[in-house]
């Protein structure tokens, strides 16, 4: 934690005070300082992308955001110029900058983002709902890669964003939602977050014997891979109904893993990758279904102050969390 110049502000630009963020698993990635963030951090900078505040001050250009707005802020900064941004496809820009990643981030006292990337939010969002918007919103958009009314779902890896995923598909209408994770602590707070039928142990339990117990007829019609483990990807194209529909958000590591591609030709299915949300389509969804009953406020574990930052990284690191908000309202 050190002290930064205040970031400066250009015409189209907004100025944001923080007042809540989260901690990303890319951010425990930097915080460790692994060979991923080695070469990909340029150092020294701000990090942190999941967040809420307010803003302080517009640049000369800006119109339709104003000081005392609450806002959070979208994670990928585009081009505006390439071929999908212009198109209005703006989350597929081939020239994307991470916020925190690639420019300064959030887990400070003020940031800066163009205007393009700002969301403003509904007045009956909770502030610590709104500061994990970024990863609420890639559950959203996995969630919804493919329509779930009525199908039977199944998530593998009960991290912040499996759990939120199972909740949205609940909420969209899949009639069973099975989720799967090794760790007791994610499986547990997965039930109670809600709109989970079964939170299965993979070691132990089946998918297979699962699909018996609950009497489905075929294998599961949307998949979403939310764990980034080979095995639980081998494991769900194992047990999808023929013609389903698979949705990867989850990165391995290492990127590259074995599957049986007989699988994916014989059973016809579609493998669909993930990344970010949709800007801002997702966004708008994030706020319609928590206005229409979707409730993800369980989800977070704990709360600490700036200051116990340590305290936040160590319970993430513990993977006995879901997720961890610090609050950055106290800055003297
Ligand atoms: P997380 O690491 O907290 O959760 C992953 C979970 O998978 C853990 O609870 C782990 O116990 C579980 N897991 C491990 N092995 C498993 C197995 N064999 N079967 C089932 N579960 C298993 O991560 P998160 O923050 O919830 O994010 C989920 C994934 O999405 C991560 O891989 C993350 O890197 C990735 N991610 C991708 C994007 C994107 O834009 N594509 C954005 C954010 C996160
Ligand atoms: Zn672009």
């Amino acid at each position: 934690m050190q002290d930064v110049p205040e970031p400066g502000l250009g015409i189209n630009d907004v100025k944001i005070r923080v007042l809540a963020t989260g901690i990303c698993g890319t951010d425990l990635h930097i915080y460790e300082w692994d060979a991923w963030a080695q070469k990909t951090i340029p150092v020294p900078l701000v990090i942190g992308h999941e967040f809420v505040g307010e803003i302080v001050e517009v640049g000369t250009n800006v119109t339709d955001f104003h000081p005392g707005d609450r806002v959070s802020g979208e994670g990928h900064v585009v081009c505006g110029r390439c071929r999908n941004c212009l198109a209005g496809r703006r989350h597929l820009c081939a020239h994307t900058q991470g916020v925190g990643v690639n420019r300064p981030g959030a887990f400070a006292e003020y940031i800066v983002l163009p205007m393009t990337n700002i969301w403003r939010h509904a007045p009956d969002v909770p502030l610590e709902v709104a500061a994990i918007f970024d990863p609420f919103g890639n559950a959203v958009h996995t969630a919804l890669a493919f329509p779930v009314l009525g199908e039977d779902v199944l998530i593998t890896g009960a991290g912040p964003i499996g759990i939120m995923a199972a909740a949205v598909v609940a909420h969209a209408g899949a009639r069973y939602v099975v989720i799967t994770d090794p760790n007791p602590y994610r499986r547990e707070l997965a039930q109670v977050a809600g709109g989970v039928t079964r939170a299965i142990d993979p070691r132990e339990t089946t998918l297979a014997q699962v699909q018996n117990e609950l009497g489905m007829q075929e294998g599961f019609d949307v998949g979403l891979e939310m764990s980034g483990n080979g095995n639980a990807f081998r494991d769900m194209l194992n047990i999808m109904s023929h013609g389903g529909k698979v949705a990867m958000l989850g990165i391995p590591s290492p990127s590259e893993m074995a599957i049986d591609w007989n699988k994916v030709i014989f059973n016809q299915l579609t493998i669909r990758g993930v990344y970010g949300r949709e800007m801002y389509e997702t966004w708008y969804k994030m706020t319609v279904m928590l206005q229409s009953g979707l409730n993800i406020r369980k989800l977070i574990t704990h709360r600490f102050s700036w200051r116990d930052y340590e305290k936040g990284f160590e319970a993430m690191r513990s993977g006995n969390s879901g997720k961890v908000v610090l609050d950055w309202q106290d800055i003297p």
